[in-house]
């Protein structure tokens, strides 16, 4: 069996690692690698440390599919539903924009990476946490990988699925592999950048606002704000609300290189004149999401030969989907997809 290496256990690793598995079955040896502690990527939920049971997401939101979506991806949907990792989004949102008509937003009552997790369940995958890709080399007909904890391994395909600027900082054979036109378009994709707080409060605390989760388009620090258990349609009392806060793409850019503790603080103070109402969580969750999301680019990219990178073209679920298919429709012309 061909040895695979998926590097990313997020939404594009984890499904590629699926659709390999379910359509090119005894065929490989998939083995994921992330370099953090645990799966999701920008689709990572967050534990409060002194309950388990209250979470947070950090990054994605929602799942949003459009009328094409909701049609060419409905065997996801469907199957994500019918599992109860999905829930149609019925509580209030104030101020959403949608881009178009007929937009069905779901929620995740586990949190955002329990899609994740689904998909590399289902993937038989060997998964392993705090590896960090650090230098790629083409050995023979195959690839020698390096990672900041260990010795190298081999594989005969790498998978690369982070954003497009970690890829460009690998070292080793992979920069070489690209032509010029390439790398220059790679070098020019840009993503926005933000914060996200996310504030744990006890059992029995009770936050009092009329929406589940609200924007903001004219504080100069603060985009969005979601109680976070409320917008999931959660209610236990064992244990207490959390919230999480996203701030303006503007506001990550201008404060990107400061320290954390400065950050932090400028963006409680701005949510304290928000919502002088909100009580003092018990825990504070810090994220700074330097590479958050893209406009739309070339979501798949060859590079000549192997390894082969995708990406999660405009950042959405949707998309993630089409680049891990893509990418295994192209390599393997497989025709059998049916979705
Ligand atoms: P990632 O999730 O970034 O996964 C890449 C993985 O690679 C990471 O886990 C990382 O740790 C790992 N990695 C990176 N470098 C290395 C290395 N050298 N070695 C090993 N591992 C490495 N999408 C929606 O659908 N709805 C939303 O509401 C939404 N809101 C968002 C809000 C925010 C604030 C952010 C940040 C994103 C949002 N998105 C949303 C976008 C969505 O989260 C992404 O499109 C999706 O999670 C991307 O998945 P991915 O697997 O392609 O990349």
């Amino acid at each position: 069996m061909s040895r695979v290496l998926i590097v990313g256990a997020g939404l594009t690793g984890s499904i590629c690692a699926c659709l390999l598995r379910r359509e090119l079955p005894n065929k490989f040896n998939i083995v994921v690698w992330d370099k953090s502690r645990g799966a999701g990527g920008r689709m990572s939920t967050s534990r409060s440390p002194s309950n388990p049971k209250c979470t947070v997401d950090l990054g994605a939101q929602y799942i949003s599919a459009t009328p094409y979506y909701a049609r060419i991806h409905s065997s996801f949907y469907e199957e994500l539903l019918a599992q109860d990792l999905l829930k149609p989004l019925v509580v209030p949102v104030e101020d959403i924009v949608y881009k178009e008509e007929g937009i069905l937003n779901y929620v995740t009552p586990s949190g955002v990476s329990s899609i994740v997790k689904h998909y590399l369940n289902k993937s038989g995958a060997e998964v392993l946490y705090n590896r960090h890709v650090t230098h790629i080399y083409q050995k023979d007909a195959g690839w020698e990988v390096c990672h900041k904890e260990g010795a190298p391994e081999r594989f005969d395909i790498v998978v690369l699925t982070m954003p497009v600027p970690q890829i460009l900082q690998l070292q080793g054979d992979v920069g070489s592999l690209m032509g010029e036109n390439q790398l220059k378009r790679l070098r020019a994709v840009s993503y926005s950048s933000r914060y996200a707080l996310g504030l744990f409060y006890k059992a029995g605390v009770r936050i009092d606002v009329p929406w589940a989760a609200k924007y903001f388009s004219n504080n100069p620090c603060i985009r969005f704000i979601a109680i976070d258990d409320k917008k999931r349609n959660l209610a236990s009392k064992d244990f207490g609300p959390s919230v999480v806060v996203h701030t303006s793409v503007p506001f990550g850019v201008q404060h990107l290189e400061q320290e954390k503790d400065a950050v932090q603080n400028i963006i409680l103070e701005e949510l304290e004149k928000v919502m002088p109402e909100l009580p003092q969580p018990e825990s504070i969750k810090f994220q700074k999401w330097r590479y958050s999301q893209k406009p739309d680019v070339t979501a798949i990219l060859v590079l000549r030969g192997l390894p082969v990178q995708i990406g999660d073209g405009s950042s959405n679920f949707n998309t993630c989907l089409v680049s891990s298919y893509s990418y295994i429709l192209k390599r393997y012309s497989t025709q059998k997809f049916k979705f």
